[in-house]
C-alpha cells in the first residue's frame, strides 16, 4: 500500500469513518456497480475541484453527480415525466440521466453547461455512503484522466494510490464498464454513452423511439465532439489494436485477447506467433465479458507485453455495444 492511502472495507465502523471524510471535504475512491468512482460532495466547489485535479481532468468534461433516488435528483435537477419513467425502471442502477439543472449546482460540476447528470448507484457500499452522508456525491472513475477505468480496489490503488487518501474495497465491479447515459434535457431523447442499459431497453419504458449514439468516422460520439465534450480514451499504456485476425508475424512479446475461450488451433496460431492467449469470457457472454474488460486490459498493461490484440466483437453480438464502444476507444 502506498504511503497515506488507507484501505477500508464495508464495515459499519469504517464507512462511518469514510462518511465523516467525506462530510469534511475529502475524497474518497468507492465501488459502484460499474466501475469504481472518485468521490467528493458535489456541492462544495473545493472537493469537486479536487476530484479535477487528482485525475488530472480538463474542467471542461462535466461529472456524473451520485443521488440517492429521484426525490434527492430533484433537488438538483428539473425532472421530467420521461426521467420519472426511467429512474423507476431503472434506478438505482447504471443508468445517468442528464437534465436540466437547478441553481444549486456549481458550474464547477456541469462544465458550465445548463444540464446535470444525474444517477442512483445500487451498489450497497455507495448506497450506504449516500445514506451516511446526506450528500450528493459527485464521481467520476476513479483513474487518471484517458486511463483505464478500475474495477477493484486494487487496480485504484495501482493507479492513484499515491494521490488519494482512502479506497473502500467493496469487490469487483458487477457490470465492468461505465453507465449508459439519456439526454432527457431537450425534445428528442439521445444515448450520449451506450452502457449496461441499451438503448431498446431505454426506448420499451419511455415508449418511443431513442437517437442511438451517433460517430463520426473517427469513432467519435455527436456529443463528444459538441462543446464541453472530449474525445475519450480508457487506454492502456500498452499500445493495443482491435483486430479481426490476429497478426501472425514471430518474435514479439505480444498479448493474444480472444472474447471467448480460443480452440485448439487458436492456442496453436498464438503460440506459433509467440504471443499469449487470453480471453474476456469463458463461453462468448457479452455481460461477462464487460465484466472482465478493464481487469484484463489493466492486468496485460503491467504485464511487459509489447502490444495488445483484441478480436474485435461483431456489431451483430446482441448487447455488445458498450464492449464495442470501450474497446474501440481502448485501442486506438
Ligand atoms: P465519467 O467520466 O465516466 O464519470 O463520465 C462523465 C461523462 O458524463 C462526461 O464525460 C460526459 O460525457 C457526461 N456528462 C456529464 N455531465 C453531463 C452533462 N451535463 N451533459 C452531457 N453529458 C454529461
Ligand atoms: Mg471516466
Amino acid at each position: 500500500m502506498q504511503a497515506g492511502c488507507h484501505i477500508y472495507n464495508s464495515a459499519p465502523g469504517d464507512l462511518n469513518l469514510v462518511a465523516e471524510l467525506l462530510r469534511a471535504g475529502k475524497l474518497a475512491a468507492l465501488p459502484t456497480e460499474t466501475v469504481y468512482g472518485l468521490a467528493g460532495d458535489a456541492l462544495n466547489v473545493a472537493s469537486v475541484k479536487q476530484i479535477f485535479a487528482v485525475k488530472g481532468r480538463p474542467f471542461i468534461d462535466p461529472l456524473i453527480v451520485h443521488v440517492r433516488d429521484l426525490l434527492h435528483a430533484e433537488e438538483l435537477a428539473e425532472v421530467n415525466d420521461r426521467a420519472r419513467l426511467l429512474a423507476h425502471a431503472f434506478w438505482p442502477g447504471p443508468l445517468t440521466i442528464v437534465l436540466p439543472r437547478k441553481a444549486i449546482v456549481s458550474d464547477w460540476v456541469t462544465a458550465s453547461q445548463s444540464t446535470v447528470a444525474l444517477r442512483s448507484p445500487s451498489h450497497p457500499v455507495f448506497k450506504k455512503l449516500l445514506e451516511l452522508t446526506g450528500l450528493a456525491l459527485a464521481a467520476p472513475s476513479a483513474n487518471p484522466f484517458g486511463y483505464i477505468s478500475p474495477t477493484r480496489a486494487a487496480h485504484v490503488q495501482k493507479i492513484l494510490g499515491d494521490r488519494i487518501e482512502c479506497i473502500v474495497d467493496g469487490g469487483a465491479c458487477h457490470h465492468g464498464v461505465e453507465s449508459t447515459i439519456v439526454d432527457l434535457s431537450s425534445d428528442q431523447v439521445c444515448i450520449l454513452r451506450p452502457g449496461p442499459i441499451g438503448v431498446d431497453a431505454i426506448a420499451a419504458v419511455l415508449g418511443e423511439p431513442v437517437t442511438p449514439v451517433k460517430r463520426s468516422p473517427r469513432g467519435q460520439t455527436e456529443a463528444q465532439l459538441a462543446p464541453g465534450m472530449l474525445i475519450r480514451h480508457y487506454s492502456p499504456r500498452t499500445p493495443a489494436h482491435l483486430v479481426d485476425t490476429f497478426p501472425e508475424g514471430k518474435g514479439s512479446s505480444s498479448a493474444w485477447v480472444f472474447l471467448k475461450h480460443p480452440s485448439v488451433s487458436e492456442l496453436e496460431s498464438a503460440i506459433l506467433a509467440g504471443a499469449q492467449a487470453f480471453w474476456l469470457s469463458e463461453s462468448g457472454d457479452v455481460a461477462e465479458m464487460m465484466q472482465n474488460v478493464y481487469d484484463l486490459l489493466h492486468n496485460l498493461d503491467s504485464g511487459g507485453f509489447s502490444a495488445i490484440f483484441v478480436q474485435r466483437p461483431s456489431a451483430r453480438l446482441p448487447g455488445s455495444e458498450a464492449l464495442i464502444d470501450r474497446l474501440t476507444r481502448a485501442c486506438c
